[in-house]
């Protein structure tokens, strides 16, 4: 829809942009309204280069577009029945729990291989463990792939499947070597679109699945389904949304909670939303009732931080990670609002 700057397009402004569109397979269709008329595209109109040709002219004021950019992800799509599994879940038919600590210890295996038995205990259905960290400081430890072995130890021992963050393509293809479950995107790198080409094009005949973290920055909700779109687009349509808490930080929370998305993005599409709660707020105290107002939102899973012992932990576990105790307390709550929630919605 092509909204002019003055009343009505001129002649000759209506032959210009009917001739842009025209290149694109377009035609317009002018509205004619009793103070203002406005031109629709009529045809496929994502195209971005026509998109960008018509507003860089100067006579117009704003394209508003009608389609959605993203035709895999889009709720009105085709793959909307579509249903990822994994641990046991069918994402949206019961709440998944994806647990476990930031950053595996290569040098203290144990705790690792402890953690996991725990997260089991407490009812997690995916076991977390960062093999490779992207820290902001380069002088802090930045991961092992050694970690991997002990990642995969912990699943042959609780059966749970793995997560794990890939940064770089050369990560992805060892922990597809591997076996990793669960490739999560980090949130420096939802929006790398090399990666996310790579991974949708390396797990498409494996369906792994891919949790998604929403970059610090990204700002529009059309921004993260995008992203979610790239990995689609390449083959693989086992793509969760995670929400994990924006950049600039709310006073006091490591970074500005955004669990309250949830509601708008299942109105655009149909991919599972999973929130990290413990990026979002940074600190284990506050973790519990972010977790909570996650599934009170309607979140279909939680992603969260936990540890045997978190002050022996590295990497963020010391300040974020949960107890197992506190995390099955929080388990078992969340499971009771998911419940709530879903009979609500089922009785509407
Ligand atoms: C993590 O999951 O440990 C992590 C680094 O997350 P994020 O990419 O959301 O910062
Ligand atoms: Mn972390």
């Amino acid at each position: 829809m092509i909204l002019p700057k003055s009343h009505r397009l001129t002649p000759e402004q209506v032959a210009e942009v009917t001739a842009i569109v025209g290149e694109f397979g377009c035609s317009i269709q002018p509205i004619i309204g009793a103070v203002r008329t406005i031109y629709a595209i009529v045809g496929d109109e994502r195209e971005e280069l026509m998109i960008n040709r018509l507003e860089g002219l100067p006579y117009v004021e704003r394209i508003d577009r009608i389609q959605s950019p993203f035709k895999l992800m889009d709720r009105r799509s085709d793959l909307a029945t579509h249903r990822i599994r994994i641990g046991g879940v069918t994402l949206g038919e019961e709440l998944l729990v994806i647990a476990g600590q930031c950053t595996i210890d290569p040098k203290n295996p144990g705790y690792f291989l402890e953690t996991a038995a725990a997260m089991k205990e407490s009812g997690a259905h995916v076991l977390r463990g960062g093999v490779w960290k992207p820290r902001s400081n380069p002088y802090t430890f930045q991961g092992d792939s050694k970690s991997i072995e002990i990642l995969m130890e912990a699943s042959r021992r609780t059966g749970l499947p793995v997560d794990a963050e890939v940064m770089d393509e050369q990560q992805l293809q060892v922990a597809l070597d591997a076996g990793v479950h669960m490739l999560q995107v980090g949130a420096r790198n939802a929006l790398n679109y090399s990666l996310l080409r790579a991974i949708g094009r390396a797990v498409a005949k494996r369906a792994t699945v891919v949790l998604l973290k929403r970059s610090l920055h990204m700002g529009t909700l059309n921004e993260f389904i995008c992203a979610a779109e790239y990995i689609a687009a390449f083959g693989n349509p086992n793509v969760i949304l995670c929400p994990r808490g924006t950049s600039p930080s709310l006073d006091g929370y490591r970074n500005h909670p955004d669990e309250s998305i949830t509601p708008l993005l299942k109105e655009k599409t149909w991919a599972p939303v999973v929130v990290d709660p413990s990026h979002s707020v940074g600190k284990a105290s506050y973790v519990p009732a972010c977790a909570l107002a996650a599934v009170a939102y309607g979140a279909d899973g939680l992603c969260i931080e936990a540890h045997v012992s978190p002050n022996q932990g590295i990497g963020d576990d010391p300040k974020q990670a949960l107890t197992p105790s506190v995390l099955a307390d929080t388990i078992a709550r969340a499971k009771q609002i998911w419940t709530l929630r879903h009979s609500a919605v089922a009785s509407v």
